[in-house]
């Protein structure tokens, strides 16, 4: 009987820590230096910053994804998820910790793919929190379906000259590389025919045409960038991993990223929960506490249930992919907790936004910050639906088709094979079936 829900209490300890230090040294630097979490630092961010992170690194607990021989503590998900739902209530905290998405990501396949020499040159300071990295896939014309993209790299001599556009690069401006995914091969699949190459943000024509905000960003903060490759000359050795492996290596860095995504929305969740719950106790209508209403209480029973069913599917899965140590074991999980996530996110921050009635919706509180970023979470990394259809796939590998017109839970035919199995027993009752 291994089942077990408790953190062991040496684990504990370093939460309670890492919960204390969230909410008192760094949740505060998201309302002093918003939207600047990408920014290298320089000046006074980093005489701010650069202690804290020391303080993490201290504790042991920076880059706490990553396996000892790269600087982290090897953990594994199942921790890691724990300390990402505390991570998850602040925008800098991810950073402060040495996790932050797509640098984490990007990480994972430098550190799995990478030459010992792009390791030196990319992994190692991305993993010191010394540059920021961006992950550049989608294109205007297709997003969902990788196989539809059309930058190409054509083999030039020693290089690979790139061409071609790319939309909702994230935190491509302040990324000191781009990982590139490129035809290389129009002849065959595009699962065989398309690379990922590392390029140097200010190699000669990398085109930032513009930098597009989410709803409610501040002007001038936008972070997602639509680029031009126009003729970007790379070095043969720019390629990551074999030529024709784009695939593989794109499975291997979402399949991280949205599970850590997932584990810090609980936090970002329990957070909007938290709210709900203190307003429904302090705000009096109509003779009693908005907490006496049945109303009130049914939105703190669904959210807390959705918030427990969430969590609970997250840890499952954090623990399958330690155990198996495949991220294409635990495809369906990952794909099924993708999935419901915005409308978990969605639903809690929506319900304590309305528990705070006007105040709900200002720029004064986050609930609807939270409720953009529930809509983000349904596109980024691959769009709710097709995370749904893979669910289903995976599910129905499961079943077989019923042999003939009657489903097999038909119950006329089963009645009938139960009063076989147990004739002998029913000499007097069979009358009464
Ligand atoms: C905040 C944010 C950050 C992002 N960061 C990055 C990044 O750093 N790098 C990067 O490369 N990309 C990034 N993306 C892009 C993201 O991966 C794409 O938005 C996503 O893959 C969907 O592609 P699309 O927007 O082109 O939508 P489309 O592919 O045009 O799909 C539009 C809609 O069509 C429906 N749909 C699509 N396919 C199916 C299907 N098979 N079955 C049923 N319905 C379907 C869905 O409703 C979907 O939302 C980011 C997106 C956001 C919102």
């Amino acid at each position: 009987m291994a089942w077990d829900f408790e953190t062991d209490p040496e684990y504990q300890k370093v939460l309670d820590w890492a919960d204390e230090f969230v909410r008192n040294e760094v949740e505060p630097l998201d309302l002093v230096f918003p939207h600047q979490q990408f920014v290298p630092l320089e000046g006074r961010r980093r005489e701010a910053i650069e202690p804290l992170k020391q303080e993490v690194r201290h504790r042991g607990l920076w880059a706490t994804h990553l396996g000892p021989e790269l600087g982290g503590q090897g953990y594994g998900q199942l921790k890691l998820a724990l300390l990402n739902e505390i991570l998850g209530r602040s925008q800098w905290a991810p950073v402060v910790f040495g996790c932050q998405a797509p640098d984490t990501g990007n990480a994972e396949i430098i550190a799995h793919y990478g030459t010992e020499e792009q390791k030196k040159r990319y992994l190692q300071p991305l993993l010191d929190g010394e540059l920021f990295s961006c992950y550049s896939m989608t294109e205007p014309h297709a997003g969902a379906d990788p196989t539809m993209f059309k930058t190409r790299a054509v083999r030039d001599g020693d290089d690979w000259v790139i061409n071609g556009w790319k939309f909702f690069s994230s935190n491509a401006t302040t990324a000191s590389f781009l990982i590139v995914m490129a035809v290389t091969n129009p002849d065959v699949s595009a699962y065989q025919g398309m690379s990922m190459f590392l390029v140097p943000t200010d190699t000669p024509g990398v085109k930032i045409e513009r930098s597009i905000g989410l709803y409610g960003d501040p002007p001038g903060t936008g972070s997602h960038a639509l680029i031009h490759y126009d003729n970007v000359r790379v070095p043969a050795d720019a390629l990551l991993g074999g030529e024709g492996q784009a695939f593989a290596i794109a499975q291997t860095r979402l399949g991280g990223g949205r599970i850590h995504h997932a584990m810090r929305t609980i936090g970002l969740a329990r957070k909007a929960l938290d709210m709900m719950c203190e307003r429904a106790l302090s705000r009096q209508t109509q003779g009693s506490r908005l907490s006496d209403k049945q109303f009130v209480q049914g939105y703190i029973a669904d959210s807390y249930a959705q918030l427990l069913q969430f969590r609970l599917m997250v840890l499952y899965t954090a623990w399958e992919i330690d155990k198996y140590n495949d991220y294409k074991k635990v495809r369906k999980d990952i794909a099924a907790v993708k999935a419901v996530m915005p409308t978990v996110l969605h639903d809690i921050a929506w319900r304590a936004m309305q528990v705070h009635g006007a105040l709900g919706v200002t720029d004064e509180m986050p609930f609807m910050g939270m409720i953009t970023g529930a809509a983000v979470m349904g596109l980024a990394d691959g769009p709710t639906e097709v995370h749904k259809a893979t669910v289903a796939k995976q599910v129905l590998r499961d079943y077989q088709p019923s042999t003939d017109v009657w489903p097999s839970e038909w119950i006329p035919r089963k009645r009938e094979a139960a009063v076989a199995k147990y004739a002998e027993y029913l000499e007097h009752e069979v009358g009464n079936l």
